[in-house]
Parts: structure tokens; sequence; C-alpha cells
């Protein structure tokens, strides 16, 4: 069952107190994809990227049977740009730089063949171009899945609330879930969400973990506690990624299997945070997730 991932490809430069990168590979749609590969292997991947982005970075993409077909390649144009600084507790990140480039112009027109997947992944994006790709789909897609951020509602609140209105599945952390219900009690703030058009919620509590909120109950994943981290940058877009390339793999989007599927993307993204970019990403292994896994296991059963 194919899964149409819409996202950020870009480059990035991270300062964390355990390091600096320079214009490394990132964006929201290559850790969505590169974890969903983990799980998945009818993934479709929509975005725009200028005539910078590494040829053999497509190539490695490809590799792992991710569909870069709906990526747009704007010629002498330049891929969108990110820079961040974490601060000494790496829960908070100031963004030093975001330069829009290409996604400036991003117009998405998917591929005939895209149309038809079942499964959609919407990264945070203006909310017209989430509802844009929305409307190409053919037939009702199986699971909706979108990601947001509060600027959207600083400054785009009304269609937000529109594109909202058209998901299954919405995934936040708990500051946007709290601005966007104007709750402050998260069971309170997803009750509220919970009539605004999703069925699920997920709202992410960085290193704590995430919550899952559905009309079958709340679901509680902890959060790996970590030796190592590195650069939380992607953690976030890896654990959406896993979980919904594992819900595409199954083909089953019942609660039960979402909570299964919320172990795999937290397992993915506790790999994700240890190294900069996408470095241990590229070499987890099946068996290195699967122990990941057991441990979550082992840490939340008494
Ligand atoms: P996360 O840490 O999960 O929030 O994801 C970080 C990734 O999102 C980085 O690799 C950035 O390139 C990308 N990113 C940062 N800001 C934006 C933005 N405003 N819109 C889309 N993608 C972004």
């Amino acid at each position: 069952m194919s899964l149409v991932i819409v996202g950020t490809v870009a480059f990035d430069t991270i300062e964390t107190p355990f390091g600096r990168v320079e214009k490394v590979i990132g964006g929201s749609g290559t850790y969505f994809s590169w974890a969903a590969s983990n799980f998945h292997n009818d993934i479709k991947l929509v975005s725009i990227i200028g005539s910078d982005w590494p040829k053999e970075e497509l190539a490695a993409m490809q590799q792992r049977g991710i569909d870069t077909r709906g990526i747009e390649i704007v010629e002498d144009g330049k891929s969108f740009f990110w820079a961040g600084r974490y601060h000494e507790d790496m829960n908070g990140r100031d963004t030093l730089t975001t330069d829009l480039n290409v996604l400036d112009d991003f117009d998405p027109d998917l591929p005939a063949d895209y149309r038809n997947a079942e499964y959609l992944m919407l990264g945070n994006l203006t909310p017209e171009i989430q509802m844009q790709v929305i409307s190409q789909m053919n037939a009702d897609p199986k699971l909706i899945a979108m990601d947001t951020m509060n600027f959207w509602m600083d400054v785009a609140w009304d269609s937000l609330l529109k594109a909202i209105e058209q998901v299954d599945l919405l995934m936040i952390n708990d500051e946007e879930a709290r601005q966007l219900s104007g709750e402050y009690s998260l069971v309170n703030a997803a009750e509220k969400i919970l009539t605004m058009g999703p069925s699920y919620l997920i709202i992410k509590k960085g290193e704590h973990g995430a919550l899952l909120f559905g009309k079958e109950g709340i679901f509680v994943a902890p959060a790996l506690p970590l030796a190592q981290i590195k650069d939380p940058t992607g953690a976030g877009d890896t654990f959406a990624g896993g979980l919904m390339g594992y819900l595409a793999s199954s083909g089953d989007i019942s609660f039960e299997n979402m909570k299964r599927g919320i172990i795999k993307g937290s397992a993915l993204a506790s790999y994700c945070v240890e190294d900069f970019s996408l470095d241990r990403l590229r070499t987890v292994t099946d068996i290195e997730l699967q122990e990941r896994v057991n441990t979550f296991r082992d840490i939340v059963t008494f």
C-alpha cells in the first residue's frame, strides 16, 4: 500500500552542545522517508530541491526503495536551508536561519500513480499546500496524517483549521496542542482537538515520549532514557515516518496497531538523535531496532 510523504528535502546547519555541522542533509521529508523505509517499500516522496542537492543522496533514497519522481528539481535553484542552535539541555532550540529558496515556489503536482495512495503523510508546510495535496488524491486515503507548528497558528489560523478538518491523524507537540485548543490540560486539549476533524491525535513530548488519543482511549509511550544524544534534529519526523511506514506496511490502522507503530517510531527516533543529520539512521539495522523495541517493553512492564 503506497505511502505518499510530503515534506522538505533540505540542507541543515546544526549546533548542539556536542558539536556543529554545516550544510548537512536534512529536511522533514528526508527524515520521514528514511525512517518509513525501515518498515515499508512503497514510499513516494513529494518535495522540491535545487540542483545543489547531491545526486548521490537521491540515489541513496532510491536504493532504500523511496520513489523520488515526486521531487521537483529546479535547475540553478537552491534547496531549502535551515540553521538551528540547541540549548544546553537540548530540549529547546533557536532557529538561526530559514532560507526557503526553491520552497518559496513549491506548487506540488503529484505524479498520476501517487494519487491513488492509501496513506498520506503531510509534513509541516503551509496549510494551503497541505490541502492542495489532499485535493489531488483520487480517492479518500485510508489514513491522512499531518504535522504542523505554532507558526501556522499565528499566521494562518483559518486555513490551518480547514486543513486539520480534513486529516485523520494530527501530530503536534504539547505546546502546539495547548495553543491550538486553548486548554492547558493535555487531556482537555485532546478532547477539543478531536472535535476539529481528526480521529486520532498524537502529542509529542520530546524526550518525555508521546501520547496517543482516540475514541478508544489514551496510550502513553515513553522515550528511552538514552546515554548518547548528539543532535535531536529530525527526531519528531523520524518518529512520524517510522509510525506511518509501519502502519502502511501492515495495512492496519486500528488503535492497537497504532500503539505498536508508536513504539517502532520511538525506537527509530532514539537512534536518530545519537548522531548528526541522518548519520545514525543510515546504519541502523533491523536487529538493533528490535533490541530497542524490547527495551521499551522491559522498561514499562511491571
Ligand atoms: P524536527 O527536528 O523534527 O522539527 O525536524 C527538523 C527538520 O525540519 C530539519 O531537517 C529542517 O530542515 C526541517 N525544517 C526546519 N524548519 C522548517 C520549516 N519551517 N518548514 C519545513 N521544514 C523545516
